[in-house]
């Protein structure tokens, strides 16, 4: 399907006929997400697309691609093959959309439950991340398509992103943050990895010599193109020869010209610009962008084809998590439920920033629990959860040119020539430099009928100068970046509410966004996308009446079902959390319907810890993560058992703000210091770093139940596995992962998980499992002479189901290899 791949020679041979300018123009993007070609050398320009939770495609305002479960979710299921499959439906969606590239994953670590973005991140464990990585790489790559490795490295915070320079010790970097990308790198051989925004002790991560020269191309042997996040560069020269090979976005940024004017007076070797070049040329006889095109295959499954739920929605349910249960999961057959809370009826499917895509549907819980139950199902909305109004959507608006639900979005240009005309589900666009238009957009008018009972309130989202009319009513408002992110006109636009509460029975709203001056399109940092909305929503009702409301609702079943979840406020790009506390009264709505309803579930709607006040009170907590667009019918089935939630968790969860290793997300003067070290998630909890966690890293019921033989270790050479006999004690046919962790005879040593294995058995049922434990783990970096050695000899195995139950202990007599 692709080019035959070119060799290192015939790369420098097709480097060598172009000249300097024309070299360094391939080395900036030459649009958002497209790079230039150059015909004399075969060279198509090549798309990139964002990718981990689904592969956007070029244009914002775009075509519906398919929403799958957010990376925390996928990698609870602690499955290589899982993470292999979501690579594969993520290169179809590529190849669908015409993308060379995929933007992902992502593979920063956990490293504070604050972290806004790690959502998009797989787990808080090196290992664990880095072998999911490169499961997901293989999948992605089998058919064609480039993955990249993001953000290297150590990017685990949004606050001051652009300018934080995070400090962390050579040691740690090694052992920890930079092990996922060594381990993807040595298994996977993604094509391209994506340089952070952040500084790394000092240096920025686009400029940083010793580790993407040193480390990366040089002790791993990396072959491929380093790009650098999305304006993160900030020099030519420094840049260039730092090891960064292609500047992202364009076509504006700090190479052409200047790195031509640098190459000049001899601050940059040409060959170092050639480098780049054969890296970027490399890249393109991968993906087939070089020489002889590639096909691209003529039968897509559409992402709302009923194969592709149904894919979607076993990844889903394989990684939602039981944390407690009394036995009231799975629900018993025939009993009347109370569905109750905002996430409910709105469940999130996804996280904030440019992990976002545009799904053709996506299924809440409500509708996924009705198609199930039917009758037996009460449904009864929540607390509000968000403190900043969201675009209208469906049921409370439609088109008032044909009816159908949904917002009719027309773009103009400046003489009021239409470019584009659409009809969209929710009241929200996002408008971006690669729409395929005739000319600039001016105008965006977003007009729907709105059908709201009872007093609502308008408003408007996103940069620019906005007229808003609402009925009789008229109003203007001129909406401004709050920030410096180049990020923020997309991930955290500003919301602006008209000052009147207004009756909309049947009135048509219109919103008209006015990008006359550049920096309003354009936004800081020359990054031309900006996200546009209409708000239009009941006025928010009183939270003590919505909670009687529940609680009877609650009284009145024999199971109380309550969402409760975060919303992208919390859980975005861009920006940190402050607290884990769920937002809004939902505790309080939890308290109100435990203490009416004895059968409690609690189903937790988002990707990341939050504290649970109320987890002794209820019968049940079920952790869904951010399910994507089949979420609604993976919940549902999770809930009656038609597919196992056997998630594990990626990620302890503190049982209060604080407690837990590593927390703040401020920097300090410009720097922030990972003081926690090598000690960071489940391994400062099991050293007594912080106080015992509400749940521990690997934990999770499933809805079996385990019963372990005797455990024993084996030695192959430095190989080490460890094979133990498990019985499924349970009444069903359930999947169990065992996970093996390294307590090393040096108390100054981290324990560290060094292999799992899972295993689906039926009831009554037994195996024996082995697990390979990973020879990279025994591994300890020695900062004297700046060389791998090994871990002191000794120490244990322990054969757990995370650190919180333990199962097996074997000591290491003489040491692991
Ligand atoms: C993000 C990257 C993303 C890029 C392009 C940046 O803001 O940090 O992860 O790939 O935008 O959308």
């Amino acid at each position: 399907m692709t080019t035959p791949l070119a060799s290192d020679e015939q790369l420098h041979e097709l480097t060598a006929r172009l000249d300097l300018e024309s070299k360094v123009r391939l080395l900036t993007g030459a649009t958002a997400f497209m790079l230039y070609g150059d015909e004399r050398i075969g060279l198509a320009p090549m798309a990139f697309s964002d990718g981990p939770a689904g592969v956007r495609g070029l244009k914002f305002a775009g075509d519906a691609a398919a929403l799958l479960p957010n990376a925390t979710l996928i990698a609870s299921s602690w499955s290589e093959h899982t993470a292999y499959q979501v690579g594969r439906i993520v290169a179809e969606e590529a190849q669908r959309q015409h993308i060379h590239v995929v933007l992902g994953p992502t593979i920063n670590l956990h490293r504070t439950p604050l972290g806004g973005r790690l959502f998009e991140a797989y787990s808080e464990d090196p290992l664990l991340t880095g072998r999911l990585a490169a499961g997901y790489v293989r999948g992605v790559q089998e058919a064609g398509i480039g993955a990249c490795l993001k953000h290297l490295v150590a990017n685990e915070a949004e606050t001051l992103r652009t300018s934080v320079d995070n400090r962390v010790d050579a040691r740690t970097l090694r052992e920890v943050y930079l092990l996922p990308f060594e381990i993807a790198v040595a298994d996977a051989d993604p094509w391209t990895l994506m340089a952070a925004y952040n500084d790394v002790n000092g240096v920025a991560a686009t400029e940083h010599d010793e580790i993407n020269n040193g480390v990366v191309k040089g002790e791993w042997g990396y072959q491929g193109l380093i790009m650098s996040d999305w304006s993160a560069t900030r020099t030519s020269a420094a840049a260039a020869n730092g090891g960064l090979d292609l500047v992202m976005p364009g076509p504006v940024g700090p190479w052409g010209p200047a790195l031509v004017a640098a190459v000049r007076r001899g601050a940059v070797a040409e060959s170092v610009v050639d480098e780049h070049v054969c890296r970027l040329l490399r890249l393109a006889a991968r993906v087939g962008a070089l020489g002889r095109q590639r096909n691209w295959p003529e039968h897509a499954l559409a992402p709302a084809a009923p194969a592709r739920a149904d894919q979607l929605r076993r990844v889903a349910a394989a990684g939602m998590t039981v944390l407690t249960n009394d036995g009231v999961l799975p629900l018993a057959p025939g009993i009347r439920v109370a569905l109750i809370g905002r996430h409910a009826i709105e469940t999130v499917a996804m996280g904030g920033g440019s992990a976002q895509v545009m799904p053709p549907y996506s299924v809440g819980i409500a509708e996924g629990l009705d198609a199930l139950l039917g009758v037996r199902l009460t449904t009864v909305d929540g607390v509000e959860v968000r403190s900043r109004a969201v675009p209208a959507r469906t049921p409370h608006v439609v088109d008032p040119v044909s009816g159908v639900p949904g917002v009719r979005v027309v773009c103009q240009d400046a003489f009021g020539s239409v470019l584009d005309e659409r009809v969209l589900a929710a009241a929200e666009v996002l408008i971006g430099p690669d729409e395929e238009l005739a000319g600039p957009i001016a105008t965006v008018i977003l007009r729907a009928r709105v059908s709201i009972d009872g007093p609502a309130e308008v408003g408007t989202i996103g940069l620019g100068e906005w007229t808003l009319r609402a009925g009789e009513a008229e109003y203007a408002a001129t909406l401004r970046p709050a920030g410096s992110d180049p990020g923020e006109a997309v991930f955290n636009p500003p919301v602006w509410l008209a000052p009147d509460e207004l009756e909309l029975p049947g009135a048509v709203v219109e919103a008209t966004a006015y990008l006359r001056s550049p920096g309003d399109a354009e936004g800081p940092a020359g990054v031309r996308t900006v996200r546009l909305g209409l708000v239009a929503r009941p006025t928010p009702r009183d939270p003590d009446v919505v909670l009687a409301e529940a609680a009877a609702a609650a009284a009145d079943a024999d199971v109380a079902v309550v969402v409760v979840g975060l919303t992208d406020e919390q859980e975005t790009e861009g920006v940190d959390k402050g607290t884990l506390a769920l937002p809004g009264r939902q505790d309080d709505l939890v308290r109100a319907v435990a203490a009416v309803a004895p059968g409690t579930v609690v189903v937790v709607n988002a990707a990341t810890p939050v504290l649970m006040p109320w987890a002794d009170a209820v019968a049940a907590i079920l952790w869904a993560g951010l399910p994507g667009q089949e979420g609604g019918h993976a919940v549902a089935a999770a809930l009656v058992g038609d597919l196992e939630p056997s998630g594990r968790l990626v990620t302890t969860f503190p049982s209060a703000d604080g407690a837990s290793p590593a927390w703040g997300v401020t920097p300090v003067h410009g720097r922030l210091t990972y003081t926690e070290g090598r000690f960071v998630g489940y391994r400062g909890y099991a050293a007594g770093s912080a106080p015992a966690p509400a749940f521990w890293f690997g934990h999770g019921l499933g809805y079996g139940s385990w019963e372990y033989g005797p455990a024993s270790v084996q030695h192959n050479g430095t190989a080490v596995s460890v094979t133990v006999q498990v019985r499924n004690t349970g009444y069903r046919r359930s999947r169990e992962v065992i996970q093996v962790y390294l307590e090393p005879s040096s108390v100054d040593e981290p324990t560290r998980l060094v292999g799992w294995a899972g295993v689906e058995i039926d009831a009554g049922g037994t195996a024996e499992v082995q697990v390979a434990c990973d020879d990279r783990m025994w591994r300890a970096w020695d900062d004297s002479t700046g060389r791998w050695g090994r871990l002191p000899p000794g120490g244990s195995l322990v054969v757990a189901r995370g650190l919180g139950d333990v199962r097996a202990r074997i000591a290491l007599a003489s040491g692991a290899g």
